[in-house]
């Protein structure tokens, strides 16, 4: 699909974005030009998924479409059952609560945020063990977001192994920058879940995008295909939460997948309750098809290898504008180090946000802020992610980003800050719905 894109007038911009409360997700996507808020489920389709769609089979029970899906699923990630479900978090869902009780702990190289939800909603403690080198964004490391072995064993001492059901690795690792987990990590966290009788569930989300790096970079697999080394990759996990967002590059969609029968029958009633029959599982027969064939072209050279390079690419603009950020570039986004680029600006007011809110102000440019402001009482570095949606921009559209950037950088006094308004009553979910105000325009500041 191609759509036409506008950027509107700066004075059209500056009312859009009073008018949201100098909250992106509160501005209207017809407002934006390049839209890097998200890359989930916001790609383009092939012509084969298109396809698919068109031949989506809608019956309610043992539709030909999940048939396509399973043996999808099998092909590409060697997993003998599938549960579909309606997104990412469905599948979440679906495993944990199955496998995770009241106050048990889970540790993850980092869980993302539904994840964190998801094990905190079935009353147990979600715990990251990410690479010691994660929160550094200049630290030059292959894997990045490699579990931390040594930080599993101790919650183990902590907590005792019998109240660690479950094991998550997460590729990439969506919490840092989207940076790459090894295979050799992956045994390593494999053999400590097996050691303390956990079952081993990797959050695939991105096992494409993985896969590639793990070629680039890890050489045991230099000569393997990508498909050969998410394949590798994924066997030493007992099950998968999979989000068809991302690398099964639909619109909307997700699964869980495992081998054990018995979890497979208790993920299933689970699903019944949540989700839908689980043939369909809260999607159209449609959709469940489309996903069928994205899987399988996520896979297939050079679609990942482009994807990533040009992730890679925005990178390199961005740095040769001026503009820090965080280093090596993982799959999906840049993250650019608002810190550095309002270097004025003291955390209580934001960095952050009042980039988000300067990219679109000077070029009609949508990220998102993933630092003080989205995480309330954490000590995270500012970073505003920038997310490639899958097969949708081009180089143009890149180029128009990094000069909007370094025109925010070089007129960066004129930003000052931000405070808020207007906040929800839960706090770790205000950067969705919370509304903002300039600082100086503040009676306080005046
Ligand atoms: C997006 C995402 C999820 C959740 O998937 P949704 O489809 O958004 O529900 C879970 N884990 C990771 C790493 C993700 O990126």
């Amino acid at each position: 699909m191609v759509e036409p894109i506008t950027l509107p007038s700066r004075e059209r911009r500056e009312e859009a974005l009073d008018a949201a409360g100098y909250n992106a997700f509160n501005l209207d996507a017809d407002d934006v030009f390049v839209d890097l808020l998200t890359d989930s489920g916001t790609g383009t389709m092939s012509a084969e998924q298109w396809g698919a769609l068109m031949r989506g089979d809608e019956a309610y029970a043992g539709s030909r479409s999940f048939r396509e899906l399973r043996e999808a699923v099998r092909e590409v990630m060697g997993f003998e059952h599938v549960v579909p479900t309606h997104q990412g978090r469905g599948a979440e869902n679906v495993v944990y609560g199955v496998l995770v009780e009241e106050g048990d702990a889970v540790p993850n190289n980092a869980h993302f945020d539904t994840t964190r939800a998801h094990v905190a909603n079935q009353g147990a403690d979600p715990v990251d063990c990410p690479h010691e080198l994660a929160r550094d964004p200049d630290a030059d490391h292959p894997f990045k977001g490699n579990f931390d072995v040594d930080a599993g064993w101790e919650l183990v001492e902590d907590v005792g192994a019998e109240s660690i059901p479950v094991v998550v690795l997460t590729v990439t690792n969506n919490s840092v920058a989207g940076q790459p987990v090894s295979v050799a990590n992956t045994r390593e966290v494999a053999a400590f879940a097996d050691e303390i009788d956990a079952t081993f569930v990797i959050d695939a989300c991105r096992f494409a995008e993985n896969a590639h790096f793990v070629r680039e970079r890890e050489a045991e697999f230099a000569d393997a295909t990508v498909a050969e080394i998410a394949r590798e990759q994924l066997s030493y996990a007992d099950a998968v939460t999979m989000s068809g967002k991302k690398d099964a590059l639909v619109n909307i969609g997700g699964f869980a997948a495992m081998d054990d029968p018995d979890l497979f029958e208790a993920a299933k009633q689970r699903c019944i309750l949540y989700e839908g029959f689980p043939t369909y599982g809260g999607l159209a027969g449609r959709d469940v098809a489309a996903m069928a064939v994205g899987l399988r072209e996520a896979v297939e050279p050079p679609y990942v290898r482009e994807r990533v390079e040009q992730v890679a690419e925005l990178g390199r603009l961005l740095t040769d504008a001026g503009v820090p950020v965080y280093e090596p570039t993982g799959g999906h986004a840049v993250y650019v180090d608002a810190e550095s680029v309002l270097p004025h600006v003291p955390k209580e007011r934001f960095p952050g946000q009042e980039l988000v809110c300067a990219l679109y102000l000077e070029g009609g440019v949508r990220g998102v802020e993933l630092g003080g402001f989205a995480f309330p009482g954490t000590d995270r570095p500012d970073l505003v992610r920038l997310a490639l949606p899958r097969r949708t921009y081009s180089r143009e559209h890149l180029e128009h980003v990094a000069e909007t950037a370094a025109a925010v950088r070089e007129s960066a006094e004129c930003y000052e800050g931000l405070q808020i308004v207007e906040e929800p009553p839960m706090r770790e979910l205000r950067h969705f719905s919370a509304r903002l105000e300039p600082a100086a325009a503040s009676p306080s500041a005046d």
